[in-house]
């Protein structure tokens, strides 16, 4: 069983001074872009975005007077905390070494210094959720006081190709401009979560009680305690909101159309070295790369600690190879306003929610800061992703970039975890130093 143990007091307080401070040093708006030229910018403040401009910086100090990371929200890794913890997620999937900086003993070094190496679960010392989060923000200390964060939404990317050295466009959802030489997309997946379906009609006619778990939290009021929930999916998604929810009091079912499978990672970790990369990349068939990452990484799996939890929780019941035919309103009693769940197995009845862990998508027509730009440029695209050349570059768009999910072509099914930013930074690092 793993041990977390909330932080201590001292350590929150220091982790708090840090915050504070990263607080006065954020840079306001995309009006403070307005006009200039920036040789570097980075689109996402999330953990690709972070990891990238971390270690660019650390490679290269003077870096800070030629990058910009822009993001929607106002602090980096918005999303990340938000996701985690609505989710109800106490421990990563991946080891401690994979985080935000390139030292790979910087988490272990950290829970040494205050204390915290119970937060290091067996067998590979996975960090706790708060661990993380709390060595993140120190970290982001140290980005903050570069000044390379701005609170800025691309809502049109453009590239006049061939207008001088900073050709790239970029317009805020504010309606600010400024020029960029060169542009890395850390998009994340936020824009492509996947409803399956048959679920779209049943989503359209219950919109509040049918839930993608991106907009999903644990902590949420359903108006009856215990609620009966029903999570779909058999990825670590489904099995953490189940657990979350059993612990929350709630009754949960969850479905998954295919056996539950449990595995430590989510993909096979020899995607990380050399040799299933350079075969990766002597496949000259992007289609069948695609293949490939589905065959690695598209099932969906469960780590074996909350599986456990899962078979120990009285209120949790699992309907592995199970498929939902039918969603009705139980019109007999509008007060209790229960949903019926007709499945492959059984009819359950009275449900509040219906969560479904059915993951992401990626394409990139779905980000509309970009429709015009791979239109205009026609960007190949093989089932939604780019295909991207060896150096991660958009072709045929020079110097846009792209890390996380949206290379997956060229980094494989580690791409868009956080051992996929140090993979990507690699073949980024050349280009990126040579823009200033
Ligand atoms: C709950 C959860 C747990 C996970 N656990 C692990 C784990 O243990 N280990 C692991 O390796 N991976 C894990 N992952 C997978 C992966 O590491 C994360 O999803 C990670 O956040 C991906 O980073 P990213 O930077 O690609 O995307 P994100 O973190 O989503 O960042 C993308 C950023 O881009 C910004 N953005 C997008 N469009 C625009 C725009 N037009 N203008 C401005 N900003 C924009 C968004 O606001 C966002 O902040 C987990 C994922 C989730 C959801």
């Amino acid at each position: 069983m793993k041990s977390y143990q909330p932080s201590t007091a001292s350590h929150q307080s220091s982790v708090e001074e840090i915050s504070a401070k990263s607080k006065t040093l954020l840079l306001k708006a995309d009006s403070q872009l307005a006009h200039r030229n920036i040789p570097i910018t980075i689109i996402g403040g999330g953990i690709h975005g972070v990891s990238i401009a971390l270690r660019l910086l650390r490679e290269a100090p003077t870096a800070a007077r030629h990058l910009a990371i822009l993001d929607r929200h106002p602090k980096p890794l918005t999303q990340w905390q938000r996701k985690t913890e609505r989710q109800g997620m106490t421990f990563l999937r991946s080891p401690t070494v994979h985080h935000i900086t390139p030292d790979a003993l910087g988490i272990v070094e950290y829970a040494e210094r205050h204390n915290r190496t119970s937060e290091l679960a067996p067998p590979y010392a996975q960090p706790s959720t708060q661990l993380f989060w709390d060595f993140c923000n120190v970290v982001l200390a140290e980005l903050m006081e570069h000044q390379v964060y701005y609170q800025f939404e691309v809502a049109k990317l453009r590239w006049d190709k061939g207008a001088g050295s900073f050709p790239f466009r970029l317009i805020s959802t504010g309606n600010e401009g400024f020029r960029s030489r060169c542009v890395i997309l850390a998009i994340g997946t936020d824009d492509c979560a996947y409803i399956p379906p048959e679920f779209i009609r049943w989503q359209r006619l219950y919109p509040d009680r049918i839930l993608h778990a991106s907009e999903f939290s644990v902590s949420e009021e359903f108006g009856t305690s215990p609620a009966k929930i029903v999570v779909v999916g058999g990825g670590l998604t489904a099995g953490t909101l189940a657990r979350s929810l059993s612990e929350e009091g709630h009754d949960v079912a969850l479905m998954a159309r295919k056996p539950l499978r449990t595995e430590q990672f989510d993909f096979p970790p020899v995607w990380l070295g050399p040799k299933a990369l350079a075969e990766f990349a002597s496949e000259a068939n992007f289609q069948r790369r695609y293949e490939i990452i589905q065959q690695n990484s598209g099932q969906g799996s469960i780590t074996p600690d909350i599986m456990a939890a899962l078979m120990e929780a009285p209120n949790i019941v699992l309907y592995p190879e199970t498929c939902i035919h039918n969603i009705v309103e139980k019109k007999k009693y509008p007060s209790a306003q229960g949903l019926q769940i007709e499945t492959t197995r059984n009819t359950i009845t009275n449900v509040s929610r219906v969560i479904l862990a059915t993951g992401y998508q990626f394409n990139l027509h779905r980000y509309r800061f970009l429709k015009e730009l791979i239109t205009q440029h026609q960007v190949p695209l093989v089932r939604g992703l780019p295909r991207l050349d060896d150096d991660l570059q958009l072709h045929p768009i020079q110097d846009l970039f792209g890390s996380g999910t949206i290379a997956q072509l060229q980094i494989g099914p580690a791409a868009g975890n956080i051992a996929g930013a140090s993979l990507a930074y690699e073949r980024l690092r050349e280009k990126l130093i040579s823009h200033f």
